[in-house]
C-alpha cells in the first residue's frame, strides 16, 4: 500500500515539558531578508547518484482561486517493466505512451501499464484541492503532500516544475531552486538529484507572504521562509539549526544535501521532507527547545537520507526520539526521567489489545501506536546503545547511515551492522523486542544475606512476569548511601543471583535509571492526567451543590472527547430531581469552538456510585468540598491554600492505586472562573503532571515525586 510519508511530531513526546514561558526572547530584529532562489552550490558530497534509476518529470500550474492544480507527467518506463499508478483525488485526463495515446481502467484509485519498448509515459491530469488536510489550494496558500501528482511505485529521481501567479514563493525538495519570471507568471524549477521512494515522493509548499531570510553553514545553504507575523524569528531559528548540524554532522556523519530551509505555513506542522522542515505557526510560539525544529533535523538523517521501509517496520522514529529528544534531555542529566516518562506513557496508553510488535508500526495513529513506534522504539535503541557502548554504538548507527543512503532500510539493516560491528548474533534482541510483543514486570524475592568473615553474600531471585526475555538488569545496592551496581542477565522467569559486598546492603534499587523496556511498578509511576485520560473506565463526581460552577468544566472534557460517566456519592449528595434531565434540555449538544455541535457523551442518566465503581475506576472530583474527599482520604489530604482560581490535584485512587483521582477546584465567582476554564484546557496539552495551578496567569505544572526504580528494602523481603 501506498502512504505518503508524514513525520509527525511528537509533540507531547516522551519527555517533561520544562515550565511553559510564554513568548520568550527571541526577540531580534529582521535581517537578512533577502529573496534571491539562484543558489550557489557548494562542494557537498555528490554521493550515489544512481544514472540507472528511472526519471519522473512533472511540470505543474495552478487555477489559485479555483484550487486547482493542471500537471503533466513525464516518466520513464522500461520496456516489459509495469507500472503502478496511484491516482488518489485526481482526474487523469490524457495517458501517451510515446506518441500513442493509450486508454487506461482506473480501478480502486490506480491504474497499471506495461510499455512494450522504452518509452516516456506521459499523464495529463488535474484535481482541485480546496482544504484537505494534505492537499490544499487557496489564497491562504498551497501546501500539496498527499496524492496530488499520479503516484508511481518504485524509485524515481524527480524533477519538478511549478508555474504560479507572480509573488508567490515555492518551496519543494530541492538542492537548487531557480525562478525564471514570464510576464505575471513565476516559473520555477527545483533540482534534487536523487532517487525518492514512492511512499516519500515530492512535495510542493507555496505562498505569497513568505519572508526570505538567508545564511550558510559549512557549505549547507540555511534560508527560513516565515509568514510576516514570524519573520523576527528567522535570525533565532537559523542559528540554532547551524548549532544542530553542528551537532548532528558530529554524530551522525555530513549532513546529506547543500540546502536545509526551514518553512512555515498556516496548518499545524512538525514535518521533515528531505532538504527541508514545515513547521506551522504554533511552533513559534514556544521557546526554540521545545519546537520540533531538533526533531524534524535528524530526520533528515533517519527518513529523509535513509528511507524507511514501512511494510518491514518504521524504524526512523524510534531513533530520531533517541537522538533528538531524548538526547536534549540526556544532556541535562534528566535521561532517566524522560524514559521513566516513554514508559509511563507506554503502561497508561497499550492496554493488552492495543498492543502489537514495533516490526508492524508503520506510522502513529493514536496514543498507542505512538507510545509503541516513538517510546518503545526509542527505549529500544537505548538498550542497544547500553548492550553495545557509547564508542561502538555511534560507529555502528554512521555504518547504517552510510550504507543505506538514498535506498530503503529496516529494522534488520540496522540489525547487521551492530552484529558486524560487535561480532554478535543479536537475533534474540531484535527478536525479543521487535518481533515479539510483551513488557517485563520486574521483582525481587527471597532475600538472603549471610555475614560471611568480613563480607555480606547477598542471594536473591530476581522474577520477571509475563515475558521470558533476556534482560541484563542493573541492580544497585546501597550501603549508608555508598552505591555498587551490577548487572545480572535473566533469561527466564525466575533466577537466583548472589553477589559479595564489604557492607550490608540497606536499600537495592532494580533498574534505578530506567534502562530497560519494562512495566512501571505501582508505587514508580506518577498520577498524572495522562493516567485519567488514558482509562477506560472514569466518572466524574459531581458537587454536592452549585454544579453550575463545573459546568464549563465538564464541556472541556466533554470537548477533549473524554468518555466520562456522571456520577454522584449517595450518601454525599442526593441529586435534586430533573438535574440531568434539565441539563439536556438545555443544551442538546456540546457547541464546539469552531461552530460544530457534538453529541454529548454523558448526556445519559447520572449513576450513584459505590466503593466497589470508585475501585474499579479513575475518578474526577469536582470540588474540594465534594463529600468524596473526606471519603476517600479523609481531612487532612488538602491543607494547602485552595484560593487559586483553578487547581487540579492528582493523586492515586486510594481503593486502586492503579487509578487516580483527579481534584478539580475552580473559583467561586464568574470572572475568576472566565480565566480558569481557558486554564484548564490548556492543561491537557501537558498531560505528564500530576499538579496544576494558575499563578499570576501562568499554569504551574508539577510533577508528583515516586520512588526512582523498584526499591527494595532488604529486610522486609528476607528469606522465611
Ligand atoms: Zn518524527
Amino acid at each position: 500500500m501506498i502512504k505518503k510519508r508524514v513525520f509527525i511530531t511528537h509533540r507531547d513526546c516522551p519527555y517533561l515539558r520544562t515550565k511553559r514561558s510564554g513568548v520568550v526572547e527571541w526577540g531580534l530584529s529582521p535581517a537578512l531578508i533577502i529573496a534571491i532562489f539562484i543558489f550557489a552550490s557548494s562542494a557537498r558530497a555528490e554521493e550515489s547518484r544512481p544514472a540507472s534509476l528511472p526519471e519522473y518529470n512533472l511540470s505543474v500550474s495552478f487555477d489559485i482561486a479555483g484550487s486547482k492544480i493542471t500537471g503533466m507527467a513525464d516518466i520513464n518506463a522500461r520496456a516489459g517493466r509495469e507500472l503502478t499508478v496511484h491516482t488518489g483525488d485526481l482526474k487523469v485526463l490524457d495517458v501517451h505512451i510515446g506518441d500513442r495515446q493509450i486508454n487506461i481502467n482506473i480501478k480502486n484509485d490506480q491504474f497499471r501499464i506495461t510499455p512494450e519498448t522504452d518509452a516516456i509515459v506521459t499523464i495529463k491530469y488535474e484535481a482541485v484541492f480546496k482544504d484537505s488536510k494534505t492537499n490544499i489550494i487557496g489564497k491562504k496558500g498551497v501546501i500539496l503532500r498527499g496524492t496530488w501528482y499520479p503516484l508511481v511505485e518504485g524509485m524515481f529521481v524527480y524533477s519538478l516544475k511549478a508555474a504560479l501567479p507572480d509573488g508567490h514563493i515555492a518551496i519543494s525538495e530541492a538542492e537548487k531552486i531557480t525562478m525564471d519570471k514570464r510576464g505575471d507568471t513565476a516559473h520555477f524549477a527545483f533540482d534534487f538529484p536523487y532517487p525518492l521512494n514512492d511512499e516519500d515522493g515530492i512535495s510542493l509548499i507555496a505562498s505569497k507572504n513568505f519572508v526570505v531570510s538567508k545564511d550558510t553553514y559549512n557549505g549547507i545553504e540555511i534560508v527560513a521562509y516565515l509568514l510576516p507575523e514570524e519573520a523576527h524569528f528567522a535570525k533565532t531559528f537559523i542559528e540554532h539549526t547551524k548549532r544542530y548540524l553542528k551537532t548532528y554532522e558530529k554524530l551522525l556523519g555530513s549532513y546529506p544535501y547543500k540546502r536545509l530551509s526551514i518553512v512555515e505555513h498556516f496548518q499545524q506542522a512538525g514535518y521533515s521532507m528531505p532538504t527541508y522542515i514545515f513547521l506551522g505557526r504554533e511552533d513559534f510560539k514556544l521557546p526554540i527547545e521545545e519546537t520540533p525544529l531538533g526533531h524534524e533535523i535528524v530526520h533528515q538523517w533517519f527518513g529523509n537520507y535513509v528511507y524507511t521501509d514501512y511494510d518491514k517496520g518504521n524504524w526512523n522514529e524510534g531513533l530520531t526520539i533517541y537522538f533528538a529528544d531524548h538526547s536534549y534531555k540526556e544532556q541535562k542529566d534528566r535521561g532517566w526521567k524522560c524514559r521513566r516518562r516513554i514508559l509511563s506513557g507506554f503502561k497508561s496508553h497499550v492496554k493488552d489489545k492495543k498492543e502489537f510488535p514495533l516490526r508492524e508500526f508503520s506510522e502513529r495513529y493514536d496514543s498507542a501506536s505512538r507510545s509503541i513506534g516513538y517510546g518503545k522504539a526509542a527505549m529500544v535503541v537505548h538498550m542497544l546503545r547500553k548492550m553495545t557502548g557509547d564508542k561502538l554504538f555511534y560507529a555502528s548507527i554512521r555504518d547504517f547511515i552510510k550504507g543505506n543512503r538514498f535506498r530503503v532500510a529496516a529494522w534488520d539493516d540496522i540489525k547487521i551492522v551492530f552484529e558486524k560491528s560487535t561480532a554478535k548474533d543479536l537475533s534474540w534482541f531484535f527478536n525479543q523486542w521487535i518481533d515479539k510483543k510483551g513488557t517485563p514486570e520486574l521483582s525481587m524475592d527471597n532475600i538472603g544475606i549471610n555475614k560471611a568473615q568480613k563480607r555480606f553474600s547477598i542471594n536473591f531471585d530476581i522474577i520477571q512476569k509475563k515475558t521470558e526475555f533476556k534482560l541484563p538488569i542493573p541492580v544497585a545496592f546501597y550501603s549508608r548511601g555508598k552505591k555498587t551496581t551490577r548487572i545480572f542477565t535473566l533469561d527466564k522467569e525466575r533466577e537466583r543471583f548472589s553477589i559479595i559486598l564489604p557492607e550490608r546492603p540497606d536499600e537495592i534499587v532494580i533498574d534505578e535509571d530506567y534502562d530497560l523496556f519494562r512495566a512501571l511498578s505501582v508505587d514508580e509511576d506518577p498520577p498524572t492526567l495522562e493516567r485519567l485520560a488514558s482509562d477506560e473506565n472514569k466518572s466524574i463526581i459531581l458537587p454536592a451543590d452549585r454544579k453550575d460552577r463545573y459546568r464549563e468544566i465538564i464541556d472541556v472534557f466533554n470537548e477533549k472527547g473524554e468518555r466520562i460517566k456522571l456520577a454522584y456519592l449517595k450518601s454525599g449528595y442526593p441529586p435534586r430531581k430533573g438535574h440531568v434531565e434539565n441539563e439536556k434540555k438545555r443544551r442538546p449538544g456540546f457547541l464546539t469552538k469552531n461552530g460544530e455541535r457534538k453529541k454529548r457523551f454523558f448526556s445519559k442518566e447520572m449513576t450513584e456510585i459505590n466503593d466497589e465503581a470508585m475501585k474499579a475506576s479513575s475518578i474526577v472530583v469536582l470540588g474540594m468540598d465534594n463529600p468524596v474527599i473526606n471519603k476517600l482520604f479523609g481531612k487532612t489530604e488538602f491543607t494547602k491554600d485552595y484560593g487559586s482560581l483553578l487547581r487540579v490535584d492528582i493523586k492515586k485512587n486510594p481503593l486502586n492505586p492503579e487509578k487516580v483521582v483527579v481534584v478539580v477546584n475552580i473559583s467561586d465567582n464568574t470572572s475568576g472562573r472566565q480565566k480558569a476554564v481557558p486554564a484548564f484546557e490548556q492543561i491537557f496539552e501537558y498531560p505528564f503532571y500530576s499538579n496544576y495551578y494558575l499563578k499570576d496567569g501562568q499554569i504551574i505544572k508539577e510533577l508528583k515525586e515516586t520512588p526512582r526504580g523498584i526499591r527494595i528494602n532488604p529486610d522486609y523481603r528476607t528469606m522465611k
